[in-house]
């Protein structure tokens, strides 16, 4: 079975990206990839009303635009597979900015609460069928924080109730998360053009929704690489 190249944590204009669904598509299938997760915030309420009162547009997906942001990702999900063969795994990114966690929700059906507790919140992603990632937990070298110290600070209660960690974030290597041995993935957190070049997952499996969550929770046929543009295939 061939080797996929997959990227699981990527924003669009929905929240704080710069492109368009349909451009980032673009990129991702022109380059070669066979499968990316669209994973636009979703902000706590207390983050929500505070990017609210700065002005700024586009913070989160909020619950009443909920159905519309799935509707366009089934639809680019649809042009990616016809033009690319390429399989999009719609999702979000619970982005609790006030307790400080960010977790990936791959899959998911519904609209979920980033104001839930941690526990609660991936309770309701397996619910809806999806999985689960860690993002982000340790600090980032090109911020210079970790906007999910939460996770770890606590990571010995949920080392397992996560389907994976993320071992890697755009430029950062997190080594403890590979020192504790957590299932883990590597994503890019694209936002803009440069971070497009970054640690992304290889997993082997069938390019499917449930054979890629399934490769994803066993993740015993899984590696990380570091893509450097142009085309892989
Ligand atoms: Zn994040
Ligand atoms: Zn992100």
């Amino acid at each position: 079975m061939e080797w996929l190249y997959c990227d699981f944590h990527i924003h669009t204009t929905w929240s704080d990206g710069a492109y368009p669904v349909k451009e980032v598509i673009r990129m991702y299938g022109e380059a070669g990839f066979d499968v990316i997760s669209i994973t636009d915030h979703v902000l706590d309420s207390q983050s929500l009303l505070g990017c609210n009162n700065k002005g700024e547009r586009h913070c989160s997906v909020e619950q009443r635009h909920f159905t519309e942001y799935r509707r366009e990702l089934w639809g680019a999900a649809r042009y990616a597979w016809e033009t690319w063969n390429m399989l999009v795994i719609p999702g979000i990114e619970l982005t609790n900015d006030t307790s400080r966690y960010h977790i990936l929700g791959l899959d998911v059906k519904e609209y979920i609460s980033p104001d839930l507790g941690v526990e609660e919140i991936v309770r309701e992603i397996h619910a809806q069928g999806g999985i689960s990632v860690a993002c982000h937990p340790y600090i980032r070298n090109h911020s210079g924080d970790a906007p999910s110290e939460y996770l770890w600070a606590n990571r010995d209660r949920f080392a397992t109730i996560f389907d994976a960690w993320e071992v890697a974030n755009r430029d950062d290597l997190f080594n403890v998360v590979g020192l504790k041995k957590f299932n883990y993935v590597a994503n890019s957190d694209f936002h803009e053009e440069k971070h497009f070049r970054s640690w992304k997952t290889l997993l082997r499996c069938a390019k499917n929704t449930e054979a890629v969550k399934a490769a994803v929770r066993t993740n015993d046929a899984v590696s990380l690489f570091l893509y450097r543009g142009g085309k892989l295939k």
